[in-house]
């Protein structure tokens, strides 16, 4: 397995992120952080968030290889992790618009994110849950929340999920750039608060006839659901490998690095990021092939598992090695490591370890091999 870098102009840009983001303050939690604004920008100036879209007479096709998309996503998770969370929702949501969308859809989406627009998919239910209202002349009135949207504020386009009467899974392609609707406070979590998540109010908005992307349970179509948490593994990917890197330049700059204790843990940590990297890399290329999407997604899934885990020890055996100056307000590792722990936590990790090692024991040659 090859090591994968960035190409430019993504190389420029992370670098000149990375440097910037060790100086930017951290949000209170609940209040958002122009900082991040800015970087978007910046990121929509270097041509990154247009990057996957390929045009042609009926919308857009997604052309952002993982050889591309990988580096991109390890990049931006290890200058902020924030912004990498943000971008990683970005490319979800244009490539299930490239995907299921309509030539209407893809155009509408494609001019909007040329002109600079972020997007992102809000799936996870708020109080009230939300749910559309499909009425006699097919315009579509919302009503009830989503919690936990990343990009508050941030975005103007959301794929937004729900579960129909017949439990298919629907996507609806909504307009969310309104602040009133918008709830940051939502957001009291010791991590991740420059990613500008919180509560979204859908009560009463109504969706012109179109606004339904695919067809029922399009969305559930693998490798690209459950497989694509490659993209979420890979931003997590950086902050694991920079946190794994700052940790050796801290404790080489205080004359520690070579006591035995602290160069096992220094090995240990490069052991759990290697393994982390290596599983990312070969769940990306297996959900991008042409081989069993089954297959692919199980290796997704473990590939987060493996992060998540990988993300975990790091964290702890920094904090062992460098002690309480990495606590202090203002260490580079304080926020990443405060930032990683909250991003680790995704939607049922018990579940993804059962279903797919049912899934990964019954194909253990085609593994091993
Ligand atoms: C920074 C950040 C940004 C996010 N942005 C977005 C976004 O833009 N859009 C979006 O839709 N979501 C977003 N999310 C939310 C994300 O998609 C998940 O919904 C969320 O992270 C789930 O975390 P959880 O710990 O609540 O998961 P849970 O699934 O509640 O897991 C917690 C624990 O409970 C266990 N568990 C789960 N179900 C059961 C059960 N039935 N019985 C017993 N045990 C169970 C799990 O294995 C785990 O051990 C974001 C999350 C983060 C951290």
């Amino acid at each position: 397995m090859t090591c994968l870098a960035p190409d430019e102009p993504i190389r420029a840009a992370i670098a000149a992120l990375a440097e910037r983001s060790l100086t930017r303050a951290d949000p209170h939690p609940g209040e958002g952080d122009d900082g991040i604004a800015q970087e978007i920008v910046a990121l929509a100036r270097a041509g990154i968030l247009k990057l996957p879209i390929r045009r042609h007479d009926a919308g857009y096709a997604y052309d952002l290889p993982y050889r591309r998309a990988l580096p991109l996503l390890v990049g931006l998770g290890g200058a902020d992790l924030s912004l990498g969370r943000l971008v990683e929702g970005h490319l979800n949501a244009l490539q299930l618009v490239a995907l299921y969308g309509d030539p209407d859809q893809q155009r509408r989406t494609a001019d909007a994110v040329e002109a600079g627009v972020l997007m992102g998919v809000w799936g996870a239910d708020g109080t009230p849950p939300f749910a559309p209202e499909v009425r006699e002349d097919s315009e579509i009135r919302l009503h009830g929340s989503k919690r936990y949207c990343s990009g508050l504020g941030l975005l103007s386009l959301a794929l937004v999920p729900y579960t129909a009467e017949d439990r298919t899974l629907r996507l609806l392609l909504v307009d969310v750039a309104d602040p009133a609707r918008s709830d940051a406070s939502a957001w009291r979590m010791r991590g991740m608060r420059a990613s500008r998540s919180g509560a979204f109010d859908f009560e009463g908005l109504h969706l012109p006839p179109g606004a339904e992307v695919g067809a029922p349970d399009d969305y559930r179509r693998e490798p690209f659901f459950v497989g694509g948490i490659w993209r979420c593994a890979a931003a997590q990917l950086g902050a694991v490998e920079r946190i794994v890197q700052l940790s050796v330049e801290t404790l080489q700059a205080s004359g520690r690095a070579e006591h035995p204790l602290q160069l096992a843990r220094i090995g240990e940590a490069i052991l759990a990021a290697r393994d982390a990297r290596l599983q990312v890399e070969a769940a990306a290329a297996a959900v991008e092939s042409d081989g069993d999407p089954k297959l692919a997604t199980s290796l997704a899934a473990f590939s987060r598992l493996r992060v998540e885990a990988a993300g975990m020890l790091v964290i702890a055996l920094a904090e062992r090695a460098i002690g309480l100056a990495l606590f202090a307000d203002g260490h580079p590792l304080e926020r990443m490591t405060r930032d990683l722990s909250v991003y680790l936590r995704q939607a049922n990790p018990d579940h993804l370890l059962l279903d797919h090692t049912r899934q990964l024991m019954a194909r253990l040659p085609e593994i091993f091999r």
